[in-house]
């Protein structure tokens, strides 16, 4: 099959067109500003409501705003000359987090509500919204050999509760903005976004850096013990950021797409107990395994279908889970010694 022909930022904007970026602080936005400021983009806003200390990256040259997106003044003021806005501002964090505070999950909403409609208002050209796997119904995930979970998997829906349902409700505002309203939306629904420059401990870690700092951990205390969240067996696919914010662009600029949600992540599964392998081998050590029965789990299976993205975009993860793990602990590693030595560090 011939290589499909992807429009991407470079092809459809001009180096000084405004590009709007919320949750910029974060991990995956934060590593999109640096995308787009690669590419020669003058012309980028990077918001988040952290303040600006605390962001994973700063990029030189970027307008870098501290500002609650849930409010919808501020969110007029981000996007006031917009061409394009992507939304990736979210209250969230791994299982540990989006199990136990569903309310600020769902607070969420605040923020793509407000902030599509000023990008509307705007005149926005067009608008990105990070949804989530979260958004799948959780009753096709009980089996760690889950069948992939493709785009239609998500009605009749069952999502996750409070972040999931977020999302759901999310997706459907972008859908109805452009079959109303004429926005060109894009939607990706990510499966588990891992890599450098992103939360590695205080509770809103996902499973790759968690595991990771726990290796990194146990090689400095000589406490050569792990703690499992389930019984390890469940499985996941894990996306090396790079490769997610391509996808981002690819994604935004496809008209085919406009509205669709689509999957965006690894079909690479593992489960929990082969990625501490994975890690252990990358730590060079091994470790005694204890596992924690209540913590909690997620579902027990959950991979990508990425027949559509391939299809369509002719897209798919080029970073082997073994390489994007490397660096990732490289980083964690780094900025472990960092705090150990009294640096300020970002978690
Ligand atoms: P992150 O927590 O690192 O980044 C989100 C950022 O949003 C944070 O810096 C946070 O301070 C900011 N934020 C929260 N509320 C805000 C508000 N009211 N105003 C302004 N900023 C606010 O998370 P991430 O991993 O970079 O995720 C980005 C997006 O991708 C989120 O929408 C998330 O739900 C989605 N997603 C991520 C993954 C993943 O594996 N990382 C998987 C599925 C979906």
């Amino acid at each position: 099959m011939a290589k499909p022909k992807n429009e991407t930022a470079a092809t459809q904007l001009r180096k000084d067109d405004l590009i709007v970026i919320g949750g910029a602080g974060g991990f995956i936005a934060g590593s999109l500003v640096r995308y787009f400021a690669e590419q020669g983009f003058k012309r980028i806003r990077a918001i988040d409501k952290k303040p600006l200390p605390e962001w994973y990256q700063r990029v030189p040259g970027v307008e870098s705003l501290c500002m609650d997106l849930s409010e919808w003044e501020n969110c007029v003021r981000a996007c006031e000359g917009a061409v394009e806005v992507y939304n990736l501002a979210a209250d969230m964090g791994g299982m540990g987090f989006i199990e136990r505070f569903r309310v600020e999950c769902l607070r969420s909403i605040l923020i793509n509500t407000h902030m599509i409609e000023a990008a509307y208002r705007a005149g926005a050209q067009r608008y990105f919204y990070a949804s989530s796997a979260c958004a799948y119904n959780t009753d096709l995930q009980k089996d760690p050999q889950c069948r992939a979970l493709k785009e239609s998997d998500a009605y009749p829906a069952m999502a996750e509760r409070g972040y999931g349902w977020e999302k759901l409700v999310s997706e459907m505002f972008c859908q109805e903005y452009w079959a109303e309203r004429g926005l060109r939306t894009a939607i990706a629904r990510f499966h588990n976004v891992y890599g450098p420059n992103g939360t590695w401990d205080g509770g809103r870690e996902k499973a790759p850096a968690a595991i990771c700092r726990k290796v990194v951990e146990a090689r400095d205390t000589g406490r050569h013990e792990i703690e499992i969240w389930g019984d390890g067996t469940q499985t996941r696919s894990f996306m090396y950021i790079d490769d997610c914010v391509k996808g981002i662009d690819m994604i935004m600029h496809c008209d085919k797409l406009i509205a669709t949600p689509i999957n965006l992540g690894s079909s690479e599964l593992i489960s929990i107990n082969d990625l501490v392998s994975l890690a252990e081998k990358i730590g060079g050590l091994k470790l005694k395994r204890s596992y924690d029965l209540d913590a909690p789990r997620g579902v027990a299976g959950r991979n990508s279908d990425n027949t559509m993205i391939q299809e369509i975009l002719g897209w798919q993860p080029n970073t082997p889970l073994k390489v994007g793990l490397k660096k990732t602990h490289t980083w964690i590693a780094q900025q472990y010694k960092d705090r150990k030595s009294g640096k300020r560090t970002v978690s």
